[in-house]
């Protein structure tokens, strides 16, 4: 071997716990001195926070990132008969909701360079699939298109303008499914806008290893309209209100005061942890550059990053494509350098949608990317050393 080796894992959340474990435990003895756990005082402090630095009217905690898009479908009556126009690679979650309230999930090809919504693609399928039917915009297989919900993949701003306008332009709602982008900007034609507030309403998640995490599950949806904002709380709370009187079906997705109080004290941190993110990124493409790697692998668009936006991406993932994928991983994982796949299938091709034949349409750059993409190591406090050490793992790979 040319080099000592050295475990460089995928994500490491011991350091950042170490330097906030004071405040966090100040916290939680706050929440155990009040035996307050649920729908307390912490979670209206956390959510005036995140509404602040979301920049939006309205925040309101959830228990997941799934609960937040699934509550938002309840509480927006996307059901049956209903499609929800989306990514073909994301998450399951994405389109695991849209099936959960039994609307139909339409899933779109992604843009080859930023794996994001294709805006081409959605404007493609609705002018050649979809026939309008008294003012309502019907889906190739029949059922009405309620909503288009944009997923900001790994880190970085869907096409919000464009996605924008097509919804304009057919009365569609839009949902940003915003879970992996937390803090994410994007140069709108009306000014910079953060993820999750463009549309009319955005999803996130807090599971403990997005770049906001709590100690277990956790979710947000924020909105501009108050009345959904009223009807969210009340969903989360089995559509409750007032006590014991129930006019519609919610469920029981509360954030509680304890998930609440960590995130509370991580809050002030993400948008350092952002900075961090994105220095490891720039140090990745110098990398990569210097030792001229970038002819067999392809490195992460940044498709905003001439707009000056402080926040043009946030990495959550930083995802290489390379077509030896497979044999790459394995070099890296001899290494002991840890990557994922995010994701190995469409989701058109999960087994669980054979039944709502999703798969009827095309998707070739989705089913290319699940082919193609890696995701390498990364964390606000990954050092440079065990950076320089993957790049030369997969120097060393292209070398043999
Ligand atoms: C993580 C994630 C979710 C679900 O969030 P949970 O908190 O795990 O329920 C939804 N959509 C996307 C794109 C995600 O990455």
């Amino acid at each position: 071997m040319l080099f000592p080796a050295m475990r460089v894992p995928l994500l490491d959340l011991n350091e950042q716990y170490h330097a906030l474990a004071g405040a966090i435990r100040a916290e939680l003895d706050q929440v155990f001195a009040t035996q307050y756990f649920i729908l307390g005082p912490k979670l209206g402090e956390f959510e005036e926070a995140i509404a602040g630095f979301l920049r939006s009217p309205h925040a309101i905690g959830v228990s997941s990132g799934t609960d937040a898009l699934l509550a938002t479908f309840m509480a927006l009556e996307i059901g049956p008969g209903d499609a929800v126009v989306t990514s073909s690679f994301s998450f399951f979650a994405t389109a695991g909701c849209i099936a959960r309230v039994g609307a139909k999930p339409i899933f779109i090809d992604i843009d080859p360079a930023t794996y994001n919504l294709s805006s081409a693609g959605l404007r493609s399928y609705i002018d050649n699939h979809c026939r309008k039917s008294e003012g309502r915009l019907l889906a190739h297989t029949g059922e009405m298109i309620r909503a288009i919900m944009p997923v900001h993949l790994f880190g970085l701003s869907c096409d919000m303008d464009e996605i924008g306008a097509v919804a304009r332009d057919h009365g569609l709602l839009v949902i940003e499914d915003a879970a992996q982008a937390i803090g994410a900007e994007y140069p709108s034609s009306a000014g910079v806008a953060k993820i999750g507030t463009m549309g009319d309403a955005g999803c996130f998640s807090f599971y403990p290893s997005k770049n906001l995490g709590a100690a277990g599950d956790a979710g947000l949806v924020v909105c501009r309209s108050e009345q959904l904002a009223t009807r969210l709380r009340a969903c989360r709370n089995h559509g409750m209100g007032p006590r014991y009187h129930h006019s519609f079906i919610g469920g029981n997705f509360r954030l509680d005061e304890i998930q609440a109080a960590i995130l509370k004290a991580k809050l002030p941190h993400l948008e350092g942890w952002a900075t961090a993110r994105r220095a490891a990124a720039d140090f990745y493409r110098e990398e990569f550059t210097r030792r001229g790697l970038t002819k067999q692998i392809t490195l992460p668009a940044e498709p905003f990053r001439q707009s000056a936006l402080p926040n043009h991406h946030v990495y959550y993932v930083y995802a290489i494509r390379v077509p030896r994928r497979d044999a790459l991983r394995e070099h890296l994982a001899r290494r002991e350098v840890e990557t994922a796949v995010y994701y190995p299938l469409g989701l058109h091709e999960q087994e669980c949608f054979a039944s709502l034949r999703c798969k009827d349409r095309d998707l070739p750059e989705t089913e290319r990317a699940a082919r193609e993409i890696l995701a390498l190591p990364i964390y606000p406090e990954i050092s440079r050393e065990a950076q320089v050490y993957v790049v030369s793992s997969i120097a060393e790979f292209f070398a043999r």
